[in-house]
């Protein structure tokens, strides 16, 4: 075995890369940054070194493999390249591995080609994924690259919280049936509850709640997910920042035969324009907090509406769990919205889950606890670290293969 402990961490999605080069033997992250704006006239590359002295460029990438390329060059000046005997691995993240890919997989030409056959149920997403590893290939052919699967956590729901109830033999023709997403986030997120605990994950029920711009609640049972709130697509499930979450799915039928609206409009009207933006015409929770403190009340609707939504996931958790430790809050809102947090945890008391405000207000960065000593399930502010969480999985994974 070598000394070699790092792992890059890259996220390529359609016009960026975002990049992180974490070192396993501490957790240290010699550099991380972003490529932005793929493909346009004007891009710009952002890299941050541990130490300061921030690095911005504008000047155009015309592709991925200039992006990367970019990257590496970066890394190189401060003598981290990709060529650098600490590289251990690259770790990619992949939005959807389908029923095909329930675990961190180790990247061969065969893996990407079974990769490339799952396009389909992640147009948006995959391939881009695909593209950063290819081009990561290309530049160290030799160097073990795994992919880490959004999806991947919750390969472990049970048939029945998978299964949409239509028909089968048509859900299972196109692949119709609920993968989830936020998987990384969600098993970093349950584990560090547990041990915010000072428990073993395998004996803590954790229902996570990850508010970022998409956001997503799973109920996580000794460490394995039993349920999710997103479904085929991270459309479904809560109130997001611009999609609706759940709905009647007859009113995308009374949108097209009622409003002559095409399927590529309702697309559009569900991801982009719905959720809070379309509640309240922001989709900031920091910019709807201020709008509510001015007595708005499309903006109190708007909160009233996510927070409902937020509560009734909660609700079905606790069901689904039977006995539930934490409720632990993630992600831009959920770590740091206390009124977001306040609001979803009220009226709860009966259910044995008591906020203590004073707590709750306290900003921070590191896992904490919000609820009184009186309440019996433990509520958790935990920062997620998806990137944290895929460099750790690559590692694990290298590692096994090597030894
Ligand atoms: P993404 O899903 O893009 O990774 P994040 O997890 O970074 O998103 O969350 C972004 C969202 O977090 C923002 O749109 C904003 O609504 C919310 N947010 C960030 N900071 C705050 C804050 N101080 N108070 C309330 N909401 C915040």
């Amino acid at each position: 075995m070598t000394d070699a402990t790092r792992v890059l961490v890259l996220n390529s999605g359609s016009s960026s890369v975002k990049f992180q080069l974490i070192d396993m033997a501490d957790g240290s992250r010699p550099a991380v940054g972003i490529v932005e704006r793929i493909g346009e006239s004007t891009g710009r590359i952002e890299y941050r070194p541990q130490h300061g002295g921030t690095r911005s460029t504008e000047r155009p990438f015309p592709d991925h493999s200039a992006a990367l390329e970019a990257v590496s060059a970066e890394l190189a000046a401060d003598g981290l390249g990709l060529d650098s005997p600490e590289l251990a691995a690259i770790g990619h993240r992949v939005v959807h591995g389908g029923t095909t890919f329930t675990a961190p997989t180790v990247i061969t030409d065969k893996m990407v080609e079974e990769l490339r056959e799952l396009v389909p149920l992640a147009p948006l997403h995959n391939p881009a994924n695909i593209t950063g590893i290819e081009v990561a290939r290309r530049l160290r052919p030799d160097l073990p690259q795994v992919a880490v699967f959004d999806t991947a956590f919750h390969a472990t729901m049970p048939e029945y919280a998978a299964r949409y109830a239509i028909d089968r033999e048509t859900a299972d023709r196109f692949s119709v049936r609920r993968y989830g997403f936020h998987g990384t986030s969600h098993q970093y997120v349950s584990r560090r509850t547990a041990q915010l605990l000072g428990r073993a994950p395998e004996s803590v029920n954790v229902i996570v709640l990850h508010l970022g711009n998409g956001a997503s609640a799973s109920a996580v049972a000794g460490g394995v997910c039993v349920d999710t709130s997103m479904g085929l697509t991270p459309l479904e499930g809560l109130v997001m920042g611009t999609r609706s979450g759940d709905l009647d799915p007859a009113i995308l039928l009374h949108l097209h035969r009622v409003a002559g609206m095409s399927v590529d409009e309702i697309d559009v009207l569900l991801n982009r324009r719905s959720g809070l933006l379309g509640l309240c015409g922001d989709n900031d929770m920091r910019e709807i907090a201020r709008r509510m403190g001015e007595g708005d009340a499309a903006a109190q609707l708007a909160f009233d509406v996510y927070v409902h939504r937020l509560k009734k996931y909660v609700g079905a958790y606790l069901a689904v769990l039977g006995r539930v430790d934490a409720i632990a809050f993630t992600a831009g809102v959920g770590e740091n919205s206390a009124a977001v947090r306040e609001a979803a945890m009220s009226g709860l008391e009966n259910l044995g889950i008591e906020v203590d405000s004073v707590r709750n207000a306290v900003r921070g960065s590191s896992p904490r606890l919000i609820s009184t000593e009186d309440s019996r399930v433990a509520i958790a502010v935990v920062p997620t670290d998806e990137e944290l969480e895929i460099a750790g999985q690559t590692f694990n994974l290298v590692r096994q293969h090597a030894s």
